[in-house]
């Protein structure tokens, strides 16, 4: 690992700190560009595996299959509700998920024992516009046709 992928993660986890919501490879990689960094495509993935190894980034998937990131906070792992219409999302109580998964470890006597939940909604301003069933609104994160223009990470 040289000084250069070194420095290029770190523009990649600046990025990513800046974003509230979950965000695509190519949305964090259309965002370093804006912002004149060097780096190619498959270095802003192999920093996220990176990071998601190191346990830096917490990973979710999107309606498409495809991976979202977001930095994890520093109180550690967190799992999350995300409105399957406009992709916000909001860290939810899991505590309850994490005693079971220590008990199984426990119980079974496995060591670093990981685990994924994946809590997809609609959240109140979708639902209560739309009406019943899915909203036309679907969210679209691997958008490959907007010039360049990152979505906006604001809430
Ligand atoms: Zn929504
Ligand atoms: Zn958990």
């Amino acid at each position: 690992m040289g000084g250069r992928t070194t420095r290029q993660r770190k523009a990649v986890m600046r990025v990513l700190a800046s974003c509230q919501d979950f965000v695509s490879a190519q949305e964090l990689y259309a965002r370093l560009v804006a912002d004149a960094q060097s780096i190619g495509l498959t270095t802003v993935y192999r920093a996220l595996r990176e990071l998601e190894a190191a346990g830096g980034v917490d990973v979710v998937r999107d309606d498409a299959g495809g991976r979202l990131y977001r930095q994890r906070p520093a109180e550690g792992h967190r799992h999350y509700l995300i409105c399957r219409c406009c992709g916000s999302s909001r860290p939810v109580d899991s505590e309850v998920v994490e005693q079971w998964a220590d008990r199984i470890a426990a119980e079974t006597g496995f060591a670093a024992v990981q685990h994924t939940v994946e809590l997809t909604g609609l959240c109140a301003g979708c639902h209560t516009t739309t009406g019943e069933g899915e909203p036309p609104c679907r969210w679209e994160p691997a958008h490959q046709d907007n010039r360049g223009e990152p979505r906006s990470c604001a809430n």
